[in-house]
């Protein structure tokens, strides 16, 4: 995996080198986002509240002399001479953004007018990533980008959610009235090394409890549908937005079309870890999409990007990761 995209590599070492801030580069997305632009032989520079992010992510890229790291909350304004900004600061997991939906929608909103401001004075180029819960429950399947959504304002989700449309509308606006150059990457359910056995979202949930032999959590019956991009094929897409024309200001699907119930995902994780767990069922939390599945043919048509990872593949890598995570021996080393 990553291989694929050698030929881009090389020619992207070519061009000249930029320092780089990623907002919640600690995360999951933002510490292979670091690697990636690090490897590249750019600076960069790091900036997590720690929230859900964690050094563990960063230890690898320690030994880099161009990477640094400040732990600061994007909600209080910062000021570092940058020429590229990627925002990537904010929990992404149910979980984790529905416990303090204050500080996740200001997150989303100040957030994003703080690193806009940054962007605007150092003439910056900046990338937000934003969702697929731009689109709710969509009643509009797949999902282009032209398709305005179904979201509720009032319910749990809507702290992420319509956090989110706010700094997607923020950067359109700074793009509009202070001509800043915006990249807007409307990320699907991505999955991958990295994420926290505690993260809560489903390819973790389900993989960390085939792996512990407990039951398989599937809410509702499980006939909701997601579609799952592997978190290589993520960085490549992200990597190619934020390099793109100018002409693309708009926002781009970044996702894999491939679509899965939440009861094959269960199945196919079973079958993979060999694993004696049952399924069980739960209450299907408030407002959970029905269906999701991107419409890429924007990112395939502009960008030449398209996921390579199949899932059976990607969920190999995954468990390899989280089997390691979850070993005594790796335990007694991470302290
Ligand atoms: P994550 O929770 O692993 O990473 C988020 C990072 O942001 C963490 O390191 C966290 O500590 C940091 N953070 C949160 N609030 C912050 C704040 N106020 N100030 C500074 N740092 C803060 O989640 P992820 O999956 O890596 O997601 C990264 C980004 O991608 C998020 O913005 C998320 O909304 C977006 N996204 C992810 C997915 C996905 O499937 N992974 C899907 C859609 C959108
Ligand atoms: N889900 C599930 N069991 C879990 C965690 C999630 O059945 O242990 C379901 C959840 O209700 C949703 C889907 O899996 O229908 C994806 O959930 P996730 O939290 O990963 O992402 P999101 O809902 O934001 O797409």
């Amino acid at each position: 995996m990553g291989m694929p995209y050698k030929t881009l590599n090389a020619s992207m070492n070519k061009k000249a080198k930029h320092r780089v801030l990623v907002a919640g580069g600690a995360g999951f997305l933002g510490s292979h986002l670091c690697e990636r632009l690090l490897r590249g032989g750019n600076t960069v520079i790091c900036l997590d509240n720690f929230s859900t992010g964690r050094m563990e992510n960063l230890h690898h890229l320690l030994r880099f002399d161009t990477f640094s790291f400040v732990r600061h909350d994007i909600v209080e304004p910062i000021d570092f001479a940058v020429d590229e900004i990627y925002n990537l600061a904010c929990p992404a997991s149910p979980l984790h953004y529905q416990a303090d939906p204050v500080h996740t929608m200001m997150t989303s909103v100040l957030g994003a007018l703080n690193l806009l401001e940054l962007a605007a004075h150092y003439k910056a180029r900046i990338f937000q990533a934003s969702t697929s819960e731009i689109y709710g429950d969509p009643h509009v399947h797949p999902q282009p980008e032209t398709y305005w959504g179904n979201v509720n304002s009032f319910g749990p989700r809507a702290c992420y959610d319509e956090g989110k449309r706010s700094a997607e509308t923020l950067f359109f606006s700074y793009h509009q009235q202070y001509g800043v150059d915006i990249r807007i990457g409307r990320i699907f359910n991505t999955y991958g090394p990295r994420m926290r056995t505690d993260d809560g979202r489903v390819v973790s949930n389900f993989i960390v409890q085939a792996l512990k032999g407990e039951d398989i959590t599937v809410y509702g019956d499980g006939s909701q549908t997601r579609s799952f991009c592997y978190v290589d094929d993520l960085i490549e897409g992200f990597f190619r937005l934020m390099n793109s024309p100018t002409s693309i200001q708009t926002p781009v699907n970044i996702g894999n079309p491939g679509e899965f119930t939440v009861s094959q995902l269960a199945e196919q994780v079973i079958a993979m870890t060999g694993s004696s767990s049952k399924i069980v069922y739960r209450t299907l939390p408030v407002d959970d999409p029905h269906q999701r599945k991107p419409d890429i043919t924007v990112a395939e048509r502009t960008l030449g990007w398209r996921p390579t990872v199949a899932l059976t593949e990607g969920l190999k890598a995954t468990i390899a990761y989280f089997e390691h995570q979850l070993a005594p021996v790796s335990k007694e080393l991470a302290i």
